[in-house]
């Protein structure tokens, strides 16, 4: 175990000067990293030097743990402060007994997800676009996700096989369903690739996917909601870039990055890679309680991806799921905020501050 108790560095950047951390830009592949990825609260904490810092156990995981088990790569973990409880990735992964509290206004399915469902797998919210529940699978576990209890299990059939990366449900959706439905709506132009992460399934699963959505004349744009790029981004292969290059349809990356601090060599490669190969990459982030709620952490967020030529595009109000709600920022103050960098960004670098209602024909600008 390393106890550190230096602030300045992160834990991946403490332990690369010892040479034996295995994290980004390594020989591990994106498919190990899952594999090692923490799976415990209280082995999080530990390997922070911050074991007894935690709330308390249950039958060896904490009662938020059992909604909602922890999942964090050691690629994410080494980006975080040693020694430091309000580290702004830490607090976006670790369980804490509030979320078991129930808390007026905070609900199971906030943004109006099961009402969207077309068929399973397949939602749709807004005019000529669809959404793809490809996997119930993800990079990383977001304490404040907003899909953190969707039933996957209603999408995927229990005969599909999980990939074992961790406990989510895995398996993933029937292609030949999903297209007859997509193929009845010729209004809808655009699919949106979401989840689950849909860059945790593997290539040739999404291969075939792609393939199956590339089918359907009418869909022209292809859009890829993944936090992978950022927490694991050796997932941005170069048969990965390959496959987007060549599909006909016209790709877009959505990333989804809250801090800075989550930006590291390895992130800032695969960003590149994306960007290099004509890849546009946008990025969503959550305004979150102790996470990015200051003017200068959305300042410095904003910065380093625009450097990176990746635009900021949206920036969330919290959805209000249930166990989420210490995160949750007043609009009032995030609209102060928005003002603020307004007044310090190039207006491309700002993002659009909205809020997503369940049954409203579009996000909602704040
Ligand atoms: S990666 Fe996205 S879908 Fe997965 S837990 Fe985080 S916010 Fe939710």
């Amino acid at each position: 175990m390393v106890v550190v108790r230096d602030r300045e560095r992160t834990l991946g950047e403490i332990l690369a000067t010892r040479g034996d951390f295995v994290g980004a830009g390594t020989a591990v592949d994106w498919q190990e990293a899952m594999r090692r990825a923490i799976r415990r609260g209280d082995q999080l904490l530990r390997r922070l030097g911050l074991a007894g810092s935690g709330d308390g156990e249950v039958g060896g995981l904490t009662a938020a743990e059992r909604d909602f088990p922890t999942f964090v790569p050691l690629e994410f973990l080494g980006r975080m402060r040693p020694g430091d409880p309000d580290d702004p990735l830490l607090l976006q992964v670790v369980p804490r007994a509030i979320e078991t509290e129930p808390q007026p206004g905070f609900v199971g399915d906030p943004v109006g997800d099961t009402a969207a469902r077309i068929s399973p797998g397949l939602l749709q919210k807004y005019e000529g676009r669809a959404l793809v529940i490809a996997t119930g699978v993800c990079g990383v576990h977001c304490r404040y996700c907003f899909r953190r209890q969707y039933d996957y299990h209603d999408t995927f059939s229990e005969s599909t096989s999980a990939n074992g990366s961790h406990s989510s449900p895995g398996g993933t959706i029937d292609e030949a369903a999903m297209v007859r439905r997509l193929r009845q709506d010729r209004s809808i132009d655009e699919v949106i690739l979401s989840g689950g992460d849909p860059l945790t399934l593997g290539d040739p699963r999404l291969d075939r996917l792609l393939a199956a959505i590339e089918s359907v004349p009418h869909v022209r744009r292809l859009r890829v909601h993944s936090r992978m790029p950022i927490v694991i981004p050796q997932r941005v292969t170069e048969s990965l870039i390959q496959r987007l290059q060549v599909s006909r349809l016209a790709t877009w990356m959505v990333v989804h990055c809250n801090h800075a601090q989550e930006i590291d060599a390895a992130v800032t490669t695969a960003l590149a890679r994306m960007v290099d190969a004509g890849i546009p990459v946008l990025n969503q982030a959550v305004l979150l309680a102790g996470v990015n709620d200051s003017a200068a952490a959305l300042e410095s967020l904003c910065r380093e991806l625009v450097d990176r030529r990746v635009q900021p595009y949206y920036l969330h109000q919290l959805d209000r799921i249930s166990g989420a709600a210490h995160f949750e920022v007043p609009v009032s103050r995030g609209l102060e905020l928005i003002e603020q960098l307004r007044g310090r960004l190039p207006g491309y670098a700002v993002p659009v501050y909205v809020s997503e209602v369940a049954g409203a024909a579009s996000k909602l600008p704040n």
